[in-house]
Formats: C-alpha cells, sequence, structure tokens
C-alpha cells in the first residue's frame, strides 16, 4: 500500500464507519429508548450531524495528510517511544492504544478545568437531549486544537498510521454506543469495569456540575478509577442534561453551537442533583 493509499483509506474510513453506527444506535434508540425520545428528535439530529459534516470537511481538508505524514515520518526514521522497544506488533498496537486513549482522558479533563478549552467543549455539553447524534456535536476550535497536539504526540510516542486507524474506528464506535439514548440495565455495572458504557457518560452529560466534571475517559473506563473521577448515581433516569447557562433553543442550532464559545456566561450555581450518589460502584 502507498503512502497517497494510506492517506486516502485514513480520509475516509472514519466517515463510512460514523455513518454506520449511527444508523445502528439510532435504530437502537428508536425501538427500545431510556429516556423519552424528544419530539424535535429527527430536528436535532439533524444538526449535530451538520456539525460533523463541516468539522469533517474542513478537518480532513487541512489536517488528513499531515496526520498521516507524521506518522509515516516517525516510522521511515524509527523515532519515538514506540519505535524504540523491542516489541512484537500485537504488543505495539496494544501499547499505542492504551497510550492514545490515556492521552484522551487528560485532554478531556483539561478541556472541563482550562477555561478557554472549556469555551469550545462545552458545546458538546450543552447539547440538552443526548442521544447518538451527540457522539458527532463538538466545536471545530476544539477539534483542531486535539489535532494539532495530536500532530506532536504521533512522532513523540511512535504511533503508526495502522494504530490511528484502529483507534479511530474504536473511539467512533465506543462514542456512538456511549451517547446513545439507550441502557445496558444490569449489564452496564460489570461493563463499566472495562469500557465506558451508557449509564457512565450520562453522568458526564448532567447538568449538576459536580457530574459533569467526572467520567472522562473515553474508551476504557479505567483511568477515570484511577484517577478517583469515576463517579455513578442511584437513578439515572431522573438525570437531567445539559448546561443552565445554555438553556434554550437557539443554542440547540447549526449556528448556536458555532456561537456557543463566543458569548460571557456567569457560570451558575450547582443545582442540587437528584438521584446522585458521588460514589463509585463495585
Ligand atoms: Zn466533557
Ligand atoms: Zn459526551
Amino acid at each position: 500500500m502507498t503512502f497517497g493509499d494510506l492517506a486516502w483509506n485514513a480520509g475516509w474510513a472514519k466517515p463510512a464507519l460514523t455513518v454506520a453506527c449511527l444508523a445502528l444506535f439510532w435504530s437502537w434508540e428508536s425501538i427500545w429508548p431510556f429516556f423519552a425520545p424528544s419530539r424535535q428528535r429527527l430536528r436535532h439530529g439533524g444538526h449535530n450531524i451538520a456539525l460533523a459534516v463541516f468539522n469533517t470537511l474542513v478537518l480532513s481538508l487541512v489536517f488528513g495528510a499531515a496526520t498521516v505524514g507524521a506518522a509515516h515520518w516517525a516510522a521511515s526514521r524509527h523515532f519515538g517511544l514506540l519505535h524504540q522497544l523491542p516489541l512484537a506488533w500485537p504488543a505495539r498496537l496494544l501499547l499505542a492504544l492504551l497510550l492514545l486513549d490515556a492521552w484522551l482522558y487528560v485532554w478531556h479533563r483539561l478541556n472541563h478545568h482550562i477555561p478557554l478549552l472549556w469555551r469550545f467543549h462545552r458545546v458538546h455539553h450543552a447539547d440538552d437531549a443526548m442521544d447518538v447524534t451527540t457522539a458527532t456535536r463538538f466545536h471545530l476550535g476544539e477539534l483542531s486544537a486535539a489535532a494539532v497536539l495530536r500532530l506532536g504526540l504521533i512522532p513523540l510516542l511512535g504511533i503508526e498510521v495502522t494504530h490511528l486507524l484502529v483507534h479511530e474506528t474504536l473511539v467512533v464506535a465506543a462514542t456512538m454506543f456511549h451517547h446513545a439514548n439507550i441502557s445496558l440495565g444490569r449489564w452496564d455495572a460489570p461493563l463499566r469495569w472495562v469500557i465506558v458504557t451508557p449509564f457512565m457518560h450520562k453522568v458526564h452529560h448532567s447538568h449538576y456540575r459536580p457530574e459533569t466534571n467526572s467520567n472522562y475517559s473515553v474508551l476504557f473506563s479505567w483511568w477515570d478509577r484511577l484517577a478517583s473521577t469515576f463517579r455513578t448515581r442511584d437513578d439515572y433516569a431522573t438525570l437531567k442534561m445539559g448546561l443552565d447557562e445554555f438553556d434554550g433553543d437557539r443554542w440547540q442550532t447549526f449556528l448556536g453551537m458555532l456561537r456557543t464559545p463566543l458569548v460571557n456566561v456567569r457560570p451558575q450555581l450547582p443545582p442540587k442533583a437528584t438521584g446522585e450518589n458521588g460514589t463509585s460502584d463495585g
């Protein structure tokens, strides 16, 4: 496979998988929704997906070839941590996935605690009717900053193009899964010892700020357990999603989402939560 082929495949694999996962989880939450679906479900999903299409077009144009190029450059020079370790390819792939996932945890947590980054990340949290389409709702500013940092991270860690493709595939499938308006019932608790589940991520989208600032993991859930940011609730059905500062339909539109980082709002005092316990489960 030539370098050009790799760049082409890396550019198209993610959108194709996104569409397939969207269709799968949209169907699941249509048949067995956890929360009663909003009356404006199609309109809500349409605006979130419009933002995703816009982001994908811009990001693949600006960063697609550069990201693959950075991995290719590191591999051709045996540069970066993973190229220095005498590991067989399965162990190298596993370590790359762990390193990339740990980085996503750190990056996500920074997005909640650095005010400038939160301005962009709050676009994702301002969704008051979380469903599978919320997995695509990110501001271009946040995704561009992540892409720039990743351009430095790839050669430092010695991440290969294959690692990136496998990681992106898993991240797309995992984020669609844990944002979907579905419930795994009693299977959620054992599964969240390994991966981020729908209940675990619902807590992260709570309007109650101590819950919003928890459960940052993306693929594997153990980063939150290791860093003591893991949180559950007694009752998930009473959970209110979104941000009180961005209540209202005007923040749920394509243009409203683009404007969200630009406005100055006074953070509200944390409202009292219902059904939260703030503890780790077993
Ligand atoms: Zn977040
Ligand atoms: Zn989310």
